[in-house]
């Protein structure tokens, strides 16, 4: 990667490498290269045109469908220090006029703007007299028919871009990789001889599940209640189960909001916002939701109802982990929900081969839902990926919680009472009869002595009806599409009757509750990040990501240094909060008198052992590191001094010079301490004892620093062991080359 690049990525992003594909794009973006990028949902596109904007000389346009989601894109890049701005139907006119004045002057590097934009000849006009390096289409199969978004204000961009006196790069961003998408999108966008760059589709993070003839709402029911707390996504196929779900959920008590094309605006805007700020956990949504949603703290994506395509399914499912934690997404399949979906696309008004298409796709995705191959690699080989194992040990095929259960006795029994009742009535009613039940409208129609009746008697109604759920979804059973949907055996069903063939399903899986780290420290520098989030007005992950706060968390960093090591820390993020978070850190530390140098000793010995048995020496020689800290103190060096010298944190020199001291070193440990304050500080440590830090400093005025409460504190254990007293001197020499921290 260029030196440039990698430095400016460090500096914005705090990433130390590009994904394979975002470094080609960028390098052919600067050589003046029209460029079309297919990366999956989560695959990092932004950060293709962001670069390449910081790098290339004038101002890049960014064309992106939804302009409710712009604010956050450009919210997100000023707190990453690159200035841009957006302009769409919610800007004010003479906002619209003063960001187009700074954007002459130069004063932004990125303008987003919706599609509908570029039909407005005065506006058009303008952007003609300002330097526009490149054009970034985002969601760029916007642009296809073929594609599973299409808008036709995309079929504008072309004759946008030859409106300008110069031509500009032009460089397309999508997550749908099929030929016919391809083709139109290098087509309709007129990029001139592009260079294609395709990014792996696997997103080793996404826990891919299908789980069939279950009970939804159970399902939800008893997933919600354990992960409750954790972020996730609802997507249903209509506007009616959006509500029914969402409606179910707040009965459920859980902070939950909606999102579908028939909310007024205002409604969905505040429920996105609510979702994206936080105050909701849950949003339950049709697909309407969630293009360009960069909410990195997705842990869970269901889909309710089975999508229209793999493709909708995969760019939906992307949507969960973005911030590289593991992401659930459980598609909860059910024969109906094709039948839905097969009902949508009958009822739009588009062209015969478009609709063909449509069902196609249909058919793919049935046949993912269907699959007993490792759906992961099912995926994978769908978007053009050849896949070299046959298990990822991952998906639910692969793994142990999807064994499959023999229900051929079960099945027979259902079959025969649909087709002994002559296929007239629905689920309820052959439950009843297979389970003997008393009901009146089944003793009415004379049910009652059919030979199949009360032969399920052992299970319940609900148990009966889930495995029905199971044959239809299995294809055993057809649902008739009428007002009052009847069964019917299927020929597949009528087959494995006549040929005796056993019937097996995917045994039903135990609901299961995403594991959570989550350490105390990590919950104290969530709620820093939500203040902040507050005071900055911006959603809490765009501040840093849950992955970041927990590496954070883990490593506790006490200084710049150690801070920007951390990915997703960059400069400026640290310019503007790095001091907060160190500061809670080491007060966390203090608190807690957590020893963070022996804990890095410790695990480095380990490594360092297992690198090599033969060197056992070194890991004594390690520990000799707070003795050169000691040997710099009593050269006359501050901690800070120390701190510099030895590129460690001055919290680390303090415990070197305090465990020098402890073990009977000579060292004058009075430097560290406030002498004023010394009577009072003993007077405390009398009062409320010396196990804990806090209390002390608590008894103290504030002035008194945690340094001299730990050094008089040393002082008074040395003194009850005895106060033995080693000359540094008498200390055998080392070497520089022995340091090691
Ligand atoms: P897309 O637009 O393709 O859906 P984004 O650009 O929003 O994806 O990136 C998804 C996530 O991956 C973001 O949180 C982003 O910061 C992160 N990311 C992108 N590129 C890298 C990289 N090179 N190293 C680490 N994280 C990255």
């Amino acid at each position: 990667m260029k030196l440039e690049i990698q430095q400016l990525l460090k500096k914005y992003y705090g990433y130390d490498s590009l994904r394979e594909a975002q470094e080609k794009t960028i390098e052919k973006i600067l050589e003046g290269k029209d460029t079309l990028t297919i990366m999956p949902t989560g695959g990092g596109k932004s950060i293709c045109y962001q670069l390449s904007a910081l790098m290339l000389k004038g101002v890049t346009i960014v064309i992106s469908p939804l302009i409710s989601l712009m604010k956050e894109q450009v919210d997100t890049l000023n707190e990453l220090g690159i200035n841009s701005t957006y302009i769409n139907s919610s800007v004010e006119k003479n906002q619209v006029i003063s960001r187009i004045m700074a954007l002459k002057n130069g004063e932004y590097k990125i303008l987003y703007v919706a599609p509908e934009r570029l039909e407005n000849y005065d506006f058009i006009q303008v952007i003609s007299d300002i330097d526009i390096a490149m054009i970034a289409v985002d969601e760029a199969h916007c642009v296809s028919q073929w594609g599973h978004d299409f808008r036709p204000s995309y079929r504008r961009i072309s004759n946008m871009i030859g409106c300008l006196k110069h031509r500009p790069i032009i460089s397309a961003f999508t997550a749908t990789a099929t030929e016919e998408v391809k083709k139109d999108i290098i087509s309709l966008l007129g990029l001139a001889t592009p260079d294609v760059f395709i990014n792996g589709f696997d997103r080793q993070n996404l826990n891919l599940k299908v789980l069939k003839g279950i009970n939804k709402r159970d399902f939800l029911k008893e997933y919600l209640a354990q992960n409750k707390g954790l972020c996730g996504i609802i997507y249903t196929s209509t506007r009616k189960d959006a509500e029914k779900v969402y409606e179910f959920l707040l009965k459920e008590n859980h902070k939950v909001g909606v999102y579908h094309g028939g909310l007024s605006d205002e409604k969905r805007n505040q429920f996105q916002e609510d979702f994206i700020y936080d105050n909701v956990d849950i949003m339950v949504a049709t697909n309407a939701f969630g293009m360009g949603i960069d909410k990195s703290n997705v842990r869970y994506v269901i889909h309710y109802n089975m999508p229209k395509s793999i493709e909708a399914y995969y760019q939906e499912v992307g949507r969960g982990g973005r911030d590289g934690g593991e992401s659930d997404c459980i598609l909860l399949f059910n024969m109906q929900d094709v039948q839905t979906q097969r009902f949508l696309i009958d009822s739009r008004e588009i062209p015969e081969t478009i609709k063909k298409n449509e069902y196609k796709k249909l058919q793919e995705m049935l046949d993912y839902c269907y699959t007993s191959k490792c759906q992961r690699k099912y995926l994978l080989e769908y978007f053009g990926e050849v896949v070299d194992y046959d298990n990822c040990e991952k998906c639910f095929n692969c793994t142990g919680s999807s064994e499959l259960t023999n229900i051929t006795i079960d099945a027979y029994k259902i079959f025969s009472c649909i087709l002994r009742t002559n296929e007239r009535f629905g689920k309820n009613i052959i439950a009843g009869v297979l389970k003997g039940s008393k009901n009146e409208k089944i003793l009415t129609q004379g049910l009652g002595t059919q030979s199949t009746y009360g032969i399920m008697s052992e299970k319940t109604i609900k148990d009966i009806t889930d495995i029905i759920n199971i044959l239809v979804a299995d294809g055993y059973i057809n649902v008739t599409e009428s007002e009052f949907p009847t069964l019917k055996v299927s020929n597949r069903g009528i087959l494995a009757l006549k040929n005796k063939e056993e019937v097996y399903i995917r045994a039903k899986i135990k609901t299961t509750k995403i594991v959570k780290e989550d350490s105390e420290l990590f919950d104290i520098l969530k709620k820093l990040r939500f203040e902040i989030a507050k005071e900055e007005r911006v959603p809490s992950y765009i501040i840093f990501a849950d992955t970041c706060l927990k590496e954070i968390s883990s490593y506790m960093p006490q200084s710049k240094e150690e801070l920007l090591q951390i990915k997703g820390v960059g400069e400026r993020k640290y310019e503007k909060y790095g001091d907060r978070f160190i500061a809670v850190i080491k007060e966390y530390i203090e608190k807690n008198n957590i020893d963070v140098q022996s804990l890095n000793l410790a695990d480095e010995s380990d490594e360092e052992n297992f690198k090599s048995e033969t060197e056992q020496g070194k890991a004594e020689e390690k520990k000799k590191t707070h003795l050169v800290s000691m040997e710099l103190y009593n050269e006359g060096n501050s901690l800070e001094n120390i701190s510099k010298i030895r590129s460690i944190s001055v919290n680390t020199a303090e415990q070197h010079i305090i465990l020098c001291y402890e073990e009977g070193y000579n060292i004058d440990i009075n430097k560290l301490v406030q002498l004023e304050y010394k009577n009072q500080i003993l007077d405390a440590i009398k009062d409320v004892g010396d196990e804990k830090l806090k209390p002390i400093k608590a008894m103290l005025p504030e002035e008194v620093t945690y340094t001299s409460i730990k050094a008089v504190l040393a002082e008074e254990r040395r003194m009850a062991n005895g106060n033995i007293n080693i000359n540094p001197k008498d200390l055998t020499t080392y070497t520089n080359d022995d340091i090691i921290i």
